[in-house]
């Protein structure tokens, strides 16, 4: 392709509203525009890239026997009520009429969808396993689109779903699919981790997300710095730090005037916060629900919520329902005498001596509480790993680090299958539901990972495998014949051999128009410039600070090389 044909729109300026690398540079190299909040436009060379990853996943998916799908983004209600998630979903789902005042939503994920292709495809053992695939947009209403595609409102996701006969079955679709992704994401030059996450309160045996370590991630991803343990930090279990015993003081309730928050009670106190357990208040469904941890500690509303059996609307209570739980105003909860529905106490806080509580009695806190001699609760992991913690695992010391998910991999089971009926005649003649799992990829959220793990001051340094062009020809002189002769040779015969290569014969100054390239970031460079007077023009690669001036005829087999070092076909 030649640019002076090109729609070329970088932009020179950071724009104001883009936070994080990949954003920016998916702007100012011209890749995508905004539209709306999270909706977003692909320009030539963002969709060349999307196309790129889209057909790495495919490959690796066919590899596995999985068959490509296309389902429609238009779904019916019903197929939501049925599994009764048309009230789950929340405003999360896009949701609109026909012209008969039925109601339809945009797809946000197909689980309802392919339960369904299934119960009416799947009749028998003989046709299992099977697993199918899609490349397709999905629409999320997020409650905060933000960084461009990371997270975006309409955005392409690779979805799989798999039907076995049994749990075996699932386990070894399940293992097809952690090796698929690992291999997709190896190839997409990806620094990434599967790590341990969350399966929801409502079942799922397994599952894990695939993580890629940066410091833009939203995600919190627990490590072992001693074994090969990693988890999310939502899944991640917190154990307990041992506890200097101590003989129970006499419990005594003290005033502590406006003294609310950790830091003024252990100004107050003259103590550390490990000394206090804190009582926060949640509403789950309606419900009150009081969780106790130690002073310095956060909770963990994952470990929460499956705690509590799962909840559909769950949020911290507001003042009025603190004031109504504790009969105080906030700052003064505790565990005795509270009027919640359920109290949690974190496992820690039971094994704690002497502490400080809330009173929930305005202006005054107990010193000297014990579990089990001063209140009872039920008691569990209900805290967030910190770094130093013990790995469940090994016993060694956990650190935490960001992650971007750009996959994720769930045995579902037989949730989705038993709720919708979807079953299948069994050897022996009987009718059993079918064992799902499903497996997602976010296409435009790996696009903008790899920018995360691949750009420097100049723009983004694309790995070949997922660069919109490989190489760009740049004559230096576009009004010089020669110069120009030279360059369409190489172009052309580059062309030939099946390279993606770019020609910049637009009438700028060769400054500009290294400054074009780097910013797209193609990973190879030939500069045809006064040299070729002695038979030579200059290459670069993307990533190397160097010029390397060698004879035109060396060319061919340079760019050759570098498809070889990157195990790439051409
Ligand atoms: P997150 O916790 O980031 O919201 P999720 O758990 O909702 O993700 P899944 O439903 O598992 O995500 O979707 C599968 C994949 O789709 C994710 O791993 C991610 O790569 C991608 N994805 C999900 N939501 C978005 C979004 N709003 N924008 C871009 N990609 C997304
Ligand atoms: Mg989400």
């Amino acid at each position: 392709m030649k640019l002076s044909n090109m729609l070329i729109s970088t932009l020179r300026e950071v724009p104001a509203e883009a936070e994080i690398p990949s954003h920016q540079l998916m702007l100012r190299a011209g890749m995508m525009r905004k539209m709306a909040s999270g909706v977003y436009n692909f320009m030539p060379t963002g969709i060349r890239v999307l196309k790129k990853i889209e057909n790495i996943v495919r490959e690796e998916m066919d590899k596995t026997g999985a068959q490509e799908f296309l389902a429609s983004a238009l779904l019916p209600a019903e197929l939501w009520m049925e599994s009764g998630r048309w009230d789950v979903m929340g405003e999360e789902m896009f949701r609109l009429k026909d012209r008969n005042d039925r109601d339809f939503c945009l797809g946000p994920t197909h689980e309802e969808v392919f339960t369904d292709i299934a119960r009416n495809e799947i009749k028998s053992y003989k046709q299992l396993p099977l697993n199918l695939y899609q490349i397709q947009t999905k629409y999320r209403d997020e409650r905060r689109p933000r960084f461009g595609v990371m997270r975006s409102r309409e955005f392409i996701m690779k979805d799989a779903y798999s039907f076995d006969k049994d749990q075996s079955g699932l386990d070894t679709s399940y293992m097809k699919m952690y090796e698929a992704y690992t291999n997709i994401f190896k190839r997409c030059s990806l620094d990434c981790s599967a790590v341990e996450a969350d399966s929801g309160a409502m079942g799922g045996s397994g599952s894990a997300e695939f993580m890629v370590k940066s410091e833009v991630g939203e995600d919190e991803v627990v490590f072992c710095s001693c074994c090969n343990y990693a988890a999310n930090m939502e899944k991640a279990p917190a154990i307990p730090q041992e506890q200097i015993k101590e003989e129970y003081l006499t419990l005594n309730k003290i005033e502590t005037p406006e003294i609310r928050s950790i830091e003024e009670l252990v100004r107050f106190f003259n103590t550390t916060e490990d000394k206090f357990a804190k009582t926060l208040i949640y509403k789950a469904d309606g419900k009150t629900i009081a969780v106790m941890v130690r002073g310095d500690r956060a909770v963990n509303e994952t470990k929460v919520v499956n705690a509590i059996g799962g909840a559909i609307d769950f949020n911290m209570a507001d003042a009025e329902t603190v004031k109504v739980v504790t009969s105080a105003e906030v700052g003064f909860a505790g565990p005795i005498g509270i009027n919640a529905d359920m109290l949690l106490v974190d496992e820690e806080v039971s094994k704690m001596y002497n502490f400080v509580v809330g009173s929930n009695e305005t202006g005054f806190h107990y010193e000297n509480v014990n579990y089990g001699r001063d209140f009872k609760g039920k008691v569990g992991d209900f805290r967030n790993v910190i770094e130093g913690d013990k790995c469940p695992k090994c016993g060694g010391s956990l650190t935490i680090a960001r992650g971007v998910e750009v996959g994720h991999i769930f045995k579902l089971g037989t949730k989705y299958s038993q709720s919708m009926g979807a079953t299948f005649i069994d050897e022996n003649g009987e009718d059993k539901p079918l064992v799902m799992g499903c497996y997602g990829i976010g296409i435009n959220r790996t696009m903008a990972a790899i920018i995360e793990q691949h750009h420097d001051d100049n723009g983004i340094t694309w790995p070949l495998a997922i660069a919109p062009y490989h190489v760009i020809v740049v004559p230096v002189v576009t009004k010089d014949e020669e110069q120009m002769r030279i360059a369409e040779n190489l172009y052309l015969e580059l062309k030939k051999l099946g390279v993606e290569v770019l020609m910049d014969d637009r009438n700028e100054r060769v400054g500009v128009k290294f400054k074009d390239s780097d910013l797209i970031g193609i990973p190879m460079r030939i500069t045809v410039g006064k040299k070729i007077s002695e038979g030579k023009v200059e290459f670069k690669l993307r990533t190397n600070s160097e010029n390397e001036v060698i004879s035109i005829e060396e060319v061919i087999d340079k760019v050759k090389e570098e498809f070889i070092k990157n195990n790439l076909k051409l």
